[in-house]
């Protein structure tokens, strides 16, 4: 085994973050070094490490995760890095897992923080959707998948690229073509004010109150994952929580929302959250500054009133 990190990912922009990643980690191990790793040409918009490995007659990066597998596998079983980070998308995911069973070594998932403790890496993972931290550890040689957003990408350029020769790799399924996906105007991502529409919005029709309340703040409409995925009253990309978009707005306004720990884990990062239910014992006012127990029908047009007479006032 060598005293190599390894970093893959399919995406360019979270490549480079995987790759300082692996940086840090090869900054704590004697004699480790990173190393970016392409597949079938080289990427020079992938920094973050001061090496490069190009793997020749690879597929593409983003092809297909079995192939993709294949082809590191070929080069890591010759090459015998100490650990190969790839970044947790989707694709990412299945390379980590078909890679981890064709290498017969183990596999950490989701790391947010990663460290070595003897001859194991250590890994720091949110679980029960973020409430609560596990610390994992697997013996070296290992891979592990690194979660989005842990490692602040740097401006380390590669230096040096070798050159590895993996043969023909054979996909056994092949991309016939993707479209890009049809996307709205709504960016919760970087909504400063997000009122959120939950299950004690009744109808369908009601929800142009919510509307009209969210634009009065300058913000934007979000909701629970049943008022998209189940009833279908809104797109997709307003859906908030575990599997929807993680949000951290200045102000989440919790309207009619019980406050399920799916939903929870991706609004609470949110600076103040403020909720108003009927249920007094609901669970988002344990997650929330401020809560009212009340009808959101009738607290929704008092606040637009109240918002209307402060803009009158100025
Ligand atoms: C694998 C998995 C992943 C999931 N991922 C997500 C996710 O990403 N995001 C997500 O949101 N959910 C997710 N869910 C669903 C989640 O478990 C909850 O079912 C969902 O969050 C509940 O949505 P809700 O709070 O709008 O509805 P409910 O739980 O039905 O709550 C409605 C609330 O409205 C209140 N209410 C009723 N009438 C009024 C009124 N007039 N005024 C004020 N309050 C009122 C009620 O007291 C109640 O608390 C997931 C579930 C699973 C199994």
């Amino acid at each position: 085994m060598s005293n190599d990190i390894w970093s893959f990912s399919e995406s360019a922009a979270f490549a480079s973050e995987v790759a300082a990643g692996a940086s840090s980690l090869a900054n704590s191990m004697q004699g480790g070094e990173a190393v970016i790793v392409d597949l079938g040409e080289v990427r020079g918009d992938v920094h973050g490490a001061k090496r490069r490995l190009l793997l020749k007659g690879s597929v593409r990066a983003s092809g297909p995760p079995e192939a993709v597998a294949e082809s590191i596998f070929r080069a890591a079983d010759n090459l015998k890095p100490a650990v190969i980070l790839l970044g947790a998308t989707r694709n990412g995911r299945e390379v980590a897992s078909r890679l981890a069973i064709r290498m017969k070594i183990g596999c950490l998932a989701e790391a947010s923080r990663l460290t070595f403790e003897g001859g194991s890496l250590l890994s720091d993972r949110s679980v029960y959707a973020g409430k609560v931290n596990a610390r994992v550890s697997c013996t070296l040689p290992c891979i592990s998948t690194v979660r989005t957003g842990s490692f602040s990408r740097t401006a380390d350029e590669p230096d040096e690229t070798q050159v590895f020769d993996v043969g023909e790799v054979a996909a056994k399924t092949n991309i016939l073509g993707s479209s890009r996906k049809e996307s709205g105007t709504v960016d919760l991502k970087s909504a400063k004010v997000i009122v959120s529409a939950g299950r004690g919005v009744k109808r369908k029709e009601d929800l142009p109150l919510l509307e009209d309340l969210a634009r009065d703040m300058k913000g934007a409409l979000g909701c629970s994952r049943p008022l998209s995925s189940d009833l279908g009253w809104l797109p997709e990309e307003h859906h908030i929580g575990l599997t929807g978009v993680n949000v951290k707005p200045d102000l989440y306004l919790a309207l009619g929302i019980s406050g399920q720990l799916q939903h929870i884990a991706g609004m609470k990062d949110s600076k103040v959250v403020a909720a108003v239910n009927t249920d007094k014992e609901a669970p988002i006012f344990q997650a929330s500054d401020y809560g009212v127990v009340g009808d959101l029908y009738a607290l929704v047009p008092a606040l637009r009133k109240a918002l209307a007479a402060r803009r009158d006032a100025k």
